[in-house]
C-alpha cells in the first residue's frame, strides 16, 4: 500500500451502502452514510480545533454512535486516537493523557466526573459528548462545534505503518502501557478476518456488547462489521438478561464476545425461551472453558469459534475458522501473515525455538504487531526480541499448526515444586453442574511456597459445598493440582474488557484467614 486509513473503513462503505444500518441502539437506528456525514462534522470541529496529522486525541465515550464518530473522526484527520477505559479513574485518565501526549480529550457527559480533573491537571482542553437534554455542563459541546465547523470532505491518507491508535493494555499485570497499533496492521486484521476467519455477510447482525475502547470489540466486532456494511448492536454496558433481550429483539445472527460474557448468557438463557437467531459465535480474550463452549452451542443452536489474540497484536493471531471443524480447547491455526512459534520461556534475551509439542512461551512476528509501547523503549525491547513479540502467554503448537493456550505466564502457580495452570483446574472445575464460574490463582503458603485457591461463583438455585467442589475436582486431575481451598463468591472482579481480575482475588483472599 502507498497510503491507507482506518477512516476508510467507514468512508468506503458509507459511499457504497449510504442507506444500510451501521448501528442498533435500542429503537436508535443509525444509517451509514449519516454516520459518515456526522463524522465529517466531528473531524471538521476538532481540526478547527488545530488538530491535524500525527496529533493525539484522547476519548472516554462508551458504547454509543458517538464512539464511531468520533473515533474515525480523529483518524479522517490523520490524527492518533487514544480510546481510554471507561473504568479509569481520574488519576490513571491523567496518566494515559499525559503519556500519549494528547493535546485534547474528548469525553462523555457521564464520564466528566474523573474526566474533568484529568484534563485540568494535564493542562489540555475538553469537549463533551452525550449530554443528556437539559443538563448544564461546564464544557464546549463537540456537537455545537461541529455544527459551527465546516465538514472535512474527505478522509486523510497515511504512511500505512504510521499510529492510528494507542491503546493502554488493560492493566491486569500492572502499570498501563500504550501499544501503538498503524493503520496497516489494523486494515490487514480485518481483511484477513474476512477473508479467512470469519463467514461476515452484509445482512449480519452482530452483537456489539464488548467494550469498543479495547480492541477486541474496536477491530474484531466494529472496524470488521464496517467494512462488510453489517450492522452492529450497540449495548452500552453489558447485562446479560438485556443483552439477549436485545439480541432476539434485533436478530443478532453473529455474537463475539468474551467468556465471562458466554456465562452470562447461558444462564440468561435459562431465564427466557427466546433466542436469536444466531449463525454462529466468537470468543476470545480469555480461555473460554470447554463446558462453556459446549453449553452455548446446546442452548443457542450456534458453534462457538474459539480465537487468541493481544492488544499488541491488533487483536487476533489464531482462530478455529468459521467453516473448518472446531477443536474445542485449542486456539486453531495461525491467521494469514502472522507467524506462531513455541520459545523457551526461561531464555529472555534471545529467542530459542522450541520443537513442535513442546510447551513454552507464544511468541508471534507478522502485520499484526504493534509498532511498540510509547515512549517506553525497555518494555519494547523486552517484548520483541529478534522481531518476534514474545507474548507472556504459555502453550504449545502441535504438528498441525493447532495452537493451544495454556495459561499466562504470571498466572502459574508453583506448589511443591510442581507447576499449576490454573485455566486447566478452572475447566474441571466448570464441569461441575452447579458452578457457573471458577478462577483459580495461588496464594503464599510457607509450607510449600505456593497454595491453590479457587473462587467459584454457583449458578442460579444450585447448590454445593466447598467440600463437595474440592473433591470434585480431586477426582479428575493430579493430587499437586486440585483447589486445597474453594472460596463461595457471589461475583468475581472483572476488568472493563470483562475479564477476571487475578490480582484482586489474590488481594482479597491474601487478607482473609483461611
Ligand atoms: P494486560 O496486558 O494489562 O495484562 P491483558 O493481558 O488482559 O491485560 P489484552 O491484550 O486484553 O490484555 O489480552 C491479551 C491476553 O488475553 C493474552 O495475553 C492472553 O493471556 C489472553 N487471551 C486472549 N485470548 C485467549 C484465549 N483464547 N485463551 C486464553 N487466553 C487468551
Amino acid at each position: 500500500y502507498a497510503s491507507l486509513s482506518v477512516a476508510a473503513i467507514l468512508a468506503e462503505t458509507a459511499h457504497r451502502h449510504p442507506d444500510r444500518t451501521a448501528f442498533l441502539l435500542g429503537d436508535q437506528v443509525v444509517r451509514y452514510g449519516e454516520l459518515w456525514d456526522q463524522t465529517r462534522s466531528y473531524a471538521g470541529a476538532l481540526r478547527a480545533r488545530g488538530i491535524g496529522p500525527g496529533d493525539r486525541v484522547a476519548m472516554i465515550v462508551p458504547n454509543v454512535p458517538d464512539f464511531a464518530r468520533v473515533y474515525y473522526g480523529v483518524l479522517a484527520l490523520g490524527a492518533v486516537v487514544v480510546p481510554v477505559h471507561l473504568l479509569f479513574k481520574a488519576d490513571e485518565i491523567e496518566f494515559v493523557l499525559r503519556d500519549s501526549g494528547a493535546t485534547l480529550l474528548v469525553a462523555a457527559a457521564p464520564m466528566l466526573a474523573e474526566a474533568a480533573p484529568a484534563a485540568a491537571r494535564a493542562g489540555i482542553p475538553l469537549l463533551t459528548v452525550l449530554v443528556p437534554d437539559g443538563m448544564a455542563v461546564p464544557f464546549p459541546r463537540l456537537e455545537d462545534e461541529a455544527a459551527a465547523a465546516d465538514p472535512v470532505d474527505r478522509y486523510e491518507s497515511v504512511h500505512p505503518i504510521s499510529a492510528a491508535t494507542i491503546l493502554y493494555t488493560s492493566g491486569t499485570t500492572g502499570r498501563p502501557k500504550g501499544a501503538v497499533g498503524s493503520h496497516l496492521s489494523i486494515v490487514e486484521q480485518v481483511h484477513v478476518a474476512l477473508i479467512d476467519l470469519f463467514d461476515m455477510r452484509r445482512d449480519d447482525v452482530v452483537f456489539g456488547g464488548l467494550p469498543l475502547f479495547h480492541t477486541f470489540g474496536q477491530v474484531s466486532v466494529m472496524n470488521t462489521a464496517f467494512r462488510r456494511g453489517a450492522a452492529v448492536i450497540l449495548l452500552p454496558k453489558f447485562d446479560p438478561d438485556q443483552a439477549l433481550a436485545q439480541m432476539v429483539h434485533h436478530g443478532a445472527t453473529v455474537f463475539t464476545a468474551v467468556p465471562t460474557m458466554y456465562i452470562g448468557l447461558i444462564q440468561a438463557a435459562a431465564r427466557s425461551l427466546d433466542r436469536p437467531p444466531l449463525r454462529y459465535a466468537v470468543s476470545g480474550g480469555a480461555a473460554l472453558p470447554v463446558a462453556v463452549l459446549e453449553a452455548f452451542s446446546r442452548d443457542f443452536g450456534a458453534e462457538v469459534h474459539e480465537g487468541y489474540g493481544l492488544t499488541e497484536t491488533s487483536p487476533a493471531v489464531a482462530f478455529n475458522r468459521v467453516g473448518e471443524p472446531i477443536r474445542p480447547g485449542t486456539v486453531g491455526r495461525p491467521l494469514w501473515g502472522v507467524d506462531i512459534e513455541i520459545a523457551d520461556a526461561n531464555v529472555d534475551d534471545r529467542i530459542v525455538h522450541l520443537p513442535a509439542g513442546e510447551l513454552g512461551e507464544i511468541v508471534v512476528r507478522g502485520h499484526a504487531l504493534f509498532k511498540g509501547y510509547l515512549g517506553n523503549p525497555e518494555a519494547s525491547a523486552a517484548a520483541v526480541v529478534d522481531g518476534w513479540f514474545r507474548t507472556g502467554d504459555l502453550g504449545t503448537k502441535d504438528a498441525d499448526d493447532i495452537v493451544t493456550i495454556v495459561d499466562r505466564k504470571k498466572d502459574m502457580i508453583v506448589r511443591n515444586g510442581y507447576n499449576v495452570y490454573p485455566s486447566e483446574v478452572e475447566d474441571v472445575m466448570m464441569r461441575h453442574p452447579a458452578v457457573a464460574f471458577a478462577a483459580v490463582f495461588g496464594l503464599p503458603d510457607e509450607a510449600r511456597g505456593q497454595e491453590v485457591h479457587a473462587a467459584v461463583v454457583l449458578l442460579d438455585g444450585h447448590e454445593a459445598t466447598p467440600e463437595e467442589l474440592v473433591a470434585f475436582t480431586q477426582e479428575r486431575i493430579a493430587a499437586y493440582k486440585y483447589p486445597r481451598v474453594v472460596h463461595l463468591v457471589d461475583a468475581l472482579p472483572l476488568g472493563g474488557s470483562g475479564k477476571v481480575l487475578k490480582r484482586e482475588l489474590v488481594a482479597q483472599f491474601s487478607q482473609e484467614p483461611v
